[in-house]
C-alpha cells in the first residue's frame, strides 16, 4: 500500500503521524511511505532520519494526498486539506466530527474512508488512540492551569502548592477519566487540594484507591458543582461522552458564582467543550476572560509538547496502521471491531450513529 504522511497545518501542531521507527516497520511489510518534507521535523526527525529508514520525501502536501492510498495524519484535516482527500482514500487520524459539521460535510462528500482514531475501542471499552493523548493533555492541564493563576496573566495569583502557613490552592476536576486521573495526580503532586466529580462510581472507587488523601472524590450533579465552583482556584473539564458533544457542565450564568481570576482549563474543548462559554483557542492565543474568569480552551494541548506526544501517539497507533496496510481496510475492520469501531464516514455514508444524533442529519 502507498502511505502518506502529510504535514500538519493546523496552528502550532508540531507533531506527526508516523515516526521513522514507524515508517521503518512498513517499508519492511511492502508498503511505500511518502512523507512531506519537514512533517517530523517539529518532533524532532529530520527528513534524512526518514530517508534512511526507505520513506520517499516528496516536497508539498498535494503530492503526498495525491499519491497516497491511506493518509496517516495526527489532527482532522483543515479546510485547505478537504478538497486534496481522495475518493476511497483511507485517512486514519483524529477528527472528532461531534465538534465540526463542516468539517463533518466535508468528508462526507470526499467519499474517503474515514477511520477516527479517537472511537477505536478496545474489548474492554477503552479507546486506544485517545489515551495517551488524554494522559499528556491531563498533565498539562495542571502546568498551564498553574501558569495562567499567575496575576500578570489575569490570574487569582494562587500558588497551587502553598508555601508553609499558606493553605495550597484549589483544584476541580470535572470528569474522571484518563484526562481527569493524569490532571488530578499532577495537581496533588504540586501539593494542591484536588476535587474529583465523576458520574461512574466505578471511576471514583478507582481514584480514591489509588490518589492520597487529600484527592477526595465526589459524585458529579449540578448542584455539587455549583457548590465548588465557588470557593476553587483552577477548574479543569475532562469530561466525555464518547463521539458525542461533550455536556454543559458550567453555564455562563454560574460565572458570576466563582471568584474573579479562577481559571478554567476546558480540555474537552475538542468534543465542544464542557463550559457554556467555553471558545476553542491556539497555544499562540490560548486564553480569554469572561466576567472576570480565565479560559484556557487550546483544542491541541499535546501539540505544544511534540517530542513527548508523537512518541506516545505513534507507540498505540503503528499497530493498527500495520493492520490497515497489511490487510486493507475492510479486511482489516472485519477482523479487527476495535478498528471497525473507528470507522465513522466510510465513502460517503455517515456510518458513527452519534454523529448523526449531533447533527441532525438527513444524509
Ligand atoms: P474518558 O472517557 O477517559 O473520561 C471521561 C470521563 O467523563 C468518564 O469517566 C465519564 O464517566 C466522565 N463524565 C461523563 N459525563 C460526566 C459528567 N456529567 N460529570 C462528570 N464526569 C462525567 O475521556 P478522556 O480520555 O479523559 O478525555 C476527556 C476529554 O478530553 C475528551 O473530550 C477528549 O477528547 C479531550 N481531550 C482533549 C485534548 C486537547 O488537546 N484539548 C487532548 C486529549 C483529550
Amino acid at each position: 500500500m502507498k502511505i502518506g504522511v502529510p504535514k500538519e497545518i493546523k496552528n502550532f501542531e508540531s507533531r506527526v503521524g508516523i515516526t521513522p521507527a514507524g515508517v521503518f516497520e512498513l517499508v519492511n511489510c511492502g508498503h511505500q511511505v511518502f512523507v512531506q518534507e519537514g512533517a517530523g521535523e517539529g518532533s524532532g526527525f529530520s527528513d534524512d532520519d526518514y530517508r534512511d529508514t526507505g520513506a520517499f520525501l516528496l516536497a508539498t502536501i498535494e503530492v503526498v494526498y495525491a499519491m497516497a492510498d491511506m493518509i496517516v495524519k495526527v489532527k482532522e484535516p483543515v479546510d485547505y486539506e478537504y478538497s486534496l482527500v481522495k475518493k476511497n482514500q483511507v485517512v486514519f487520524t483524529y477528527f472528532h466530527f461531534a465538534s465540526s459539521r463542516e468539517l463533518t460535510e466535508a468528508m462526507i462528500e470526499s467519499k474517503a474512508v474515514c477511520i477516527a482514531y479517537e472511537t477505536v475501542r478496545d474489548e474492554d471499552g477503552l479507546l486506544p488512540l485517545l489515551t495517551p493523548m488524554s494522559e499528556v493533555a491531563g498533565r498539562m492541564a495542571i502546568q498551564q492551569g498553574a501558569k495562567y493563576l499567575e496575576k500578570p496573566i489575569k490570574g487569582r495569583g494562587v500558588l497551587l502548592g502553598g508555601v508553609p502557613g499558606v493553605p495550597p490552592g484549589k483544584v476541580l476536576v470535572l470528569g474522571a477519566g484518563v484526562v481527569g486521573v493524569q490532571a488530578a495526580k499532577m495537581a496533588a503532586g504540586l501539593g494542591a487540594h484536588v476535587t474529583i466529580l465523576d458520574i461512574n462510581m466505578k471511576r471514583l472507587r478507582y481514584v480514591n484507591d489509588i490518589m492520597p488523601n487529600h484527592v477526595v472524590t465526589e459524585f458529579s450533579s449540578v448542584y455539587n458543582i455549583k457548590r465548588h465552583i465557588k470557593n476553587h482556584d483552577l477548574i479543569i473539564g475532562a469530561v466525555l461522552i464518547p463521539g458525542a458533544k461533550a455536556p454543559n457542565l458550567i453555564t455562563r450564568d454560574m460565572l458570576k458564582e466563582m471568584r474573579p481570576g479562577t481559571v478554567m482549563v476546558d480540555v474537552a474543548v475538542d468534543q465542544g467543550g464542557c463550559f457554556e462559554t467555553t471558545i476553542p483557542t491556539t497555544h499562540d492565543d490560548p486564553t480569554y476572560v469572561v466576567d472576570d474568569i480565565v479560559h484556557y480552551c487550546v483544542t491541541n494541548m499535546p501539540g505544544a509538547v511534540p517530542y513527548t506526544s508523537t512518541l506516545a501517539l505513534t507507540n498505540v497507533t503503528l499497530p493498527y496502521v500495520l493492520k490497515l496496510a497489511n490487510l486493507g481496510w475492510e479486511k482489516a475492520c472485519e477482523l479487527n471491531p476495535d478498528l471497525a469501531a473507528g470507522r465513522s464516514i466510510v465513502k460517503g455514508q455517515v456510518v458513527a450513529k452519534e454523529l448523526l444524533e449531533v447533527f441532525e442529519l438527513p444524509f
